[in-house]
């Protein structure tokens, strides 16, 4: 896949009103550094040892947005300065990322991650799991996270009829958990789906923060 230049996408995202997360796992800090200075500020990374490496090196106004899956025992490493969550899948998950947020006075948003892919192996709640752990007491009671919307990832396919299928399944289960659970808040706002190969897919059905890593920096060792 040949890359693209930054303003060239972001020209493309802004006509749809979407914001990029660079995703910028197993890239340097020279690589990130190349689009921060093309005014980049929103990044992504994958695993927690390696964000908690790169964080400190690398100017403090970034906005590190967390996309992996991500271990209870792992928040702690990451909640003192990571801008948002993007793969929350369990009330325990919440419960945890609360607890470690209150330690540094902050409020992380979060959003859930659905499951909208074919494929077993990847991670997600459903449309019910997401209604039980927003309807659950124990989450009003965090009041260090914040749900800023839903996350996912289509299966990896050439069938664009599938993905967009799937994507628009996502937009679906935002629709409906806004309307039951955040009709008055504004803060439950952000879909977070589209990578590389996607991305103009997802924005047909109203992405509004796409996670594109290849596409920027080329591919991946
Ligand atoms: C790696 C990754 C991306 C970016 O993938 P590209 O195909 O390189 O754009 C986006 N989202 C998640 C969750 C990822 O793990």
């Amino acid at each position: 896949m040949a890359t693209t230049s930054l303003s060239q996408l972001l020209e493309e995202l802004h006509a749809h009103g979407a914001k990029l997360v660079a995703v910028s796992k197993t890239h340097g800090e020279e690589a990130i550094m190349g689009l921060y200075r093309q005014g980049q500020r929103a990044f992504g990374e994958n695993w927690v040892q390696e964000l908690v490496e790169k964080q400190p090196k690398l100017p403090a106004d970034i906005e590190w947005h967390f996309i992996g899956h991500l271990q209870t025992n792992k928040v702690k490493y990451i909640a003192s300065f990571v801008h948002m969550i993007h793969s929350v899948d369990s009330l325990k998950l919440l419960q945890e990322i609360d607890k470690q947020a209150a330690k540094h006075n902050r409020v992380i948003p979060c959003l859930l991650e659905c499951r909208i892919a074919q494929e077993e192996t990847k991670f997600g709640l459903t449309l019910a799991d997401a209604g039980a752990i927003l309807s659950d007491p124990a989450l009003a009671q965090l009041k260090h996270v914040q749900i800023a919307g839903v996350m996912g990832m289509a299966s990896f396919t050439e069938d664009t009829a599938q993905v967009k299928k799937e994507f628009e399944q996502l937009k679906a289960m935002f629709d409906t958990l806004k309307q039951s659970f955040f009709a008055q808040d504004d803060r439950f706002c952000e879909i977070s789906m589209g990578m590389s190969g996607d991305y103009r897919i997802a924005l047909e059905v109203g992405t509004t923060l796409v996670r594109i890593g290849s596409l920027l920096f080329g591919p991946r060792e």
